[in-house]
């Protein structure tokens, strides 16, 4: 065998690369990682955990309205927006350096720079004077927003990765896009008491999830004041002294402060040597891999966003432990991407598993639908209005549930669980022979005993 300065190369610190430089060094390899900015990746530094820090300080406004209903005084509560950014840059840092001190204990190298392929097993260390060799290279640099490029004054918008740094907090904006990270951050921006409008292309946000879930969703958040303009997109943005002006297709205008573009994630591939190295990438600019997540080059693998398969924190960090158990421990492992829960941290969040009930019907041809829309005790105790969406897609040919779609408080922990029966391949007399937990909103799920007769089919359009 050549003689390399490392076993594994992994270009890219995020949860895919680390975990499987972790589990090869951990393996005996001698692993380095290269990372050109703050170690972590999108999920800890520009994603999920800050994030999911936004949503937990804005949802503190409608756990204040729920506090008065239950009989709590108290006096008006005012946020600020700059003590809150301190703490979660604290925080940040905390788990980024948690990230560096894994890498160090497990006996991988950690390198700050660019790292840039030369050829299949040569890398260059940007900025370093320095190139190395390895066997194996792993590519696992993630993926970054995207913009049109066409709408003229596009420049004048921010991104996800600028809305965690924000100066000070808008007035009002606009929120392009109808997918996670648009619902998201519609959510954010509205319970920080900025007004805020959402503008989706599409006839309803969420394509792709369930229809009763999109329906529901969209009505809980105008409930909190969110607007939601659908079936139009941007001409051009206009900066003038009363802020940022958007020209839409319809010959609406909308004033904003502030507009966010969430139109979308591409796979990170550009300077990165690929082509140098002969590595493909498939019709969507994603490298392009097989089951154990190599690439058309033998010794050259990638995992992560970067492969545009299902965008998620723990599947990148499965796809990246599967590979080191087959390249370095001996234990050949695929990860199966089938039946991956997810949640939506909108406001109310989402919580899924499975087909939507479209999915289903085109799959099965007819599919038995259980479902209950109801407001959990908590609201009606304040005579609030807000409703929980409970939804189960069963299988009439063999009872196995399919899916399972909640809108509600909690309804990402409740899906965790949920998906352990789904994955298993729970049928619906297994599922109703659960005890339930009272008095919960989840019991609901186990206690839905007769077929819904769907109004409107609907389509994922
Ligand atoms: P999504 O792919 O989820 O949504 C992109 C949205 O932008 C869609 O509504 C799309 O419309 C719209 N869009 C795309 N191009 C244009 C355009 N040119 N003009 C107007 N609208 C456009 O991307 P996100 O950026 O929200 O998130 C990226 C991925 O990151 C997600 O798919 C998910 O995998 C992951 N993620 C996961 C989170 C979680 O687990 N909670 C949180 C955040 C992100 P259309 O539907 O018509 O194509």
């Amino acid at each position: 065998m050549a003689n390399y300065d490392y076993d594994l190369f992994v270009i890219g610190a995020g949860s895919g690369g680390v975990r499987a430089a972790r589990v090869a060094a951990m393996g005996g390899a001698r692993v380095a990682v290269a990372e050109e900015h703050r170690v972590g990746g999108t999920c800890v530094i520009r994603g999920c955990v800050p994030k999911k820090f936004m949503v937990y300080a804005s949802e503190v406004t409608n756990q204040l309205k729920t506090a008065r209903g239950f009989g709590w005084t108290i006096p008006e509560a005012t946020f600020d927006w700059k003590t809150f950014l301190e703490a979660k840059d604290v925080e940040i840092a905390r788990l980024s350096g948690i990230y560096v001190a894994n890498l160090g204990k497990a006996g991988c190298e950690l390198v700050h720079a660019r790292a840039v392929l030369k050829d299949a097993h040569t890398v260059e260390l940007v900025g370093k004077d320095r190139t190395v060799t390895a066997d194996k290279i792993l590519i696992a640099t993630g993926g970054r927003p995207t913009v049109p490029q066409n709408v003229p004054g596009i420049e004048h918008a921010i991104t996800s990765n600028e809305a965690f740094h924000l100066e000070s907090l808008p007035k009002s904006i606009l929120v392009v896009g109808g997918g996670y990270i648009a619902v998201e951050f519609a959510g954010i921006f509205a319970g920080l008491g900025v007004k805020t409008t959402l503008l989706y292309r599409g006839p309803n946000i969420l394509r792709g999830f369930d229809d009763d879930v999109r329906v529901h969703l969209a009505r809980e958040m105008e409930r909190r004041g969110i607007q939601i303009v659908l079936g139009c997109e941007h001409d051009r943005i206009e900066k003038t002294a009363d802020g940022l002006v958007s020209h839409l297709n319809n010959d609406i205008t909308l004033t904003t402060e502030q507009v966010m573009f969430a139109t979308g994630r591409e796979p990170y591939v550009e300077g990165l040597g690929l082509e140098t190295a002969g590595v493909e990438l498939n019709e969507r600019g994603a490298v392009k891999v097989d089951e154990w997540s190599r690439t058309n080059v033998e010794n050259i693998f990638a995992v992560g966003d970067v492969t545009d398969r299902i965008n998620l924190t723990p599947v990148a960090i499965r796809e990246g432990a599967a590979f080191a158990e087959t390249q370095f421990r001996d234990n050949p492992t695929t990860y199966d991407h089938e039946m991956v829960a997810t949640a939506v941290f909108s406001q109310p969040p989402i919580g899924t598993v499975g087909m939507s009930e479209y999915e289903a019907r085109h799959a099965f041809g007819e599919v038995d639908v259980y479902r209950s829309v109801f407001r959990p005790m908590k609201v009606t105790f304040y005579h609030g209005e807000e409703q929980t969406l409970m939804k189960l897609l069963v299988n009439p040919k063999d009872q196995k549930v399919v899916g399972v779609h909640v809108v509600g408080p909690d309804s990402p922990e409740i899906i965790q669980m949920a998906a352990i029966a789904v994955k298993m391949g729970v049928t619906k007399q297994q599922w109703d022979s659960t005890c339930a937990v009272h008095p919960t909103a989840a019991e609901e799920l186990v206690t839905m005993k007769d077929r819904y007769v769907p109004q409107n089919l609907g389509g994922n359009a």
